[in-house]
């Protein structure tokens, strides 16, 4: 992962979110580490810390912790970790989102209330639980949080059903935070990604007609990659966007300024 200078030298990173190498959140970590910042990362399942181990190994994280974001006492231990190692911390990168598979393929009409709120709870809630416990360690001297968001929290896209409405609630989410943590210099943004091939992404039915169409038809006539969400999000964090908060920024080959 190359990155063109050290703009982030002395900042202190959390990445919650990697799963494996495909995971967004493993090419933002190898980012920020590259931009010069010091990483710390969580992870969801111990049982699959194994897959994580290039990337520990490249990167040497402050720490690896598992945290599952709808355990509070993993969020608390997470932070506990996270204050044994540093008295403060100024970037949080949010990169979690669950839908039940059934759920997420189904119709939106016809979702349960029990699969829609695991949804909201993992995708949306996480977000604002993480940036609470974020704002402790960040307030004096200002932060940036940033989460991952996609196309369908404006338009129907179909195959996303539920978690167009978590990405929705996500993007609104990211305008509250922002004005709530803006007094304390603590900016809050979303990246809007186009379609990327990981874990989560081939859970969506129709996504390889998703890569196809964003290579065919978008304006640049390209897919993105993980190394492009990782620049965006390096940027988001670094000096170059200081007066940056509360907005959702596409990197998508411009594929959502298309009507049809
Ligand atoms: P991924 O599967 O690698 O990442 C999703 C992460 O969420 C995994 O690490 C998973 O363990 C974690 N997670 C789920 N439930 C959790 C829980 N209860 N506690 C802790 N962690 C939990 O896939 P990804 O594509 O890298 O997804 C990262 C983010 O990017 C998601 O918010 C996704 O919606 C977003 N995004 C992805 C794409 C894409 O095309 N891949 C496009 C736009 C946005």
């Amino acid at each position: 992962m190359t990155t063109s200078n050290n703009v982030l030298h002395g900042k202190r990173a959390l990445v919650v979110g990697v799963a494996n190498e495909q995971s967004l959140a493993w090419a933002i970590t190898e980012y920020l580490h590259a931009a010069g910042a010091e990483v710390a990362i969580s992870y969801q399942r111990e049982r699959r810390v194994h897959r994580l181990q290039a990337l520990i190994d490249s990167t040497q994280p402050q720490f690896a912790q598992q945290c599952d974001v709808n355990i509070d006492a993993d969020v608390e231990s997470l932070f506990s970790t996270l204050s044994s190692h540093w008295d403060k911390f100024d970037i949080l990168v949010h990169a979690v989102a669950f839908a039940d598979l059934q759920a997420l393929s189904n119709r939106l009409v016809d979702i349960n209330s029990n699969d829609f709120l695991t949804c909201i709870n993992t995708s949306v809630y996480s977000l604002i639980k993480l940036s609470q416990h974020a704002e402790k360690f960040m307030q004096d001297n200002g932060g940036s949080i940033v989460t991952l968001s996609y196309h369908g929290a404006q338009k129907v896209i179909p195959g996303y059903n539920v978690m167009g409405v978590a990405k929705a609630a996500l993007e609104h989410a990211v305008k509250y935070l922002a004005y709530d943590l803006g007094p304390h210099k603590i900016r809050v943004n979303a990246v809007s990604a186009g379609p990327i091939k990981t874990l989560s992404s081939l859970a969506i039915s129709g996504f390889n007609e998703k890569l196809e169409h964003s290579e065919q038809r978008s304006p640049l006539r390209n897919n993105i990659s993980a190394y492009d969400v990782a620049a965006l999000t390096g940027f988001l964090c670094g000096p170059g966007s200081q007066q940056i908060t509360g907005g959702v920024h596409y990197v998508d080959s411009g594929l959502n300024i298309l009507g049809a």
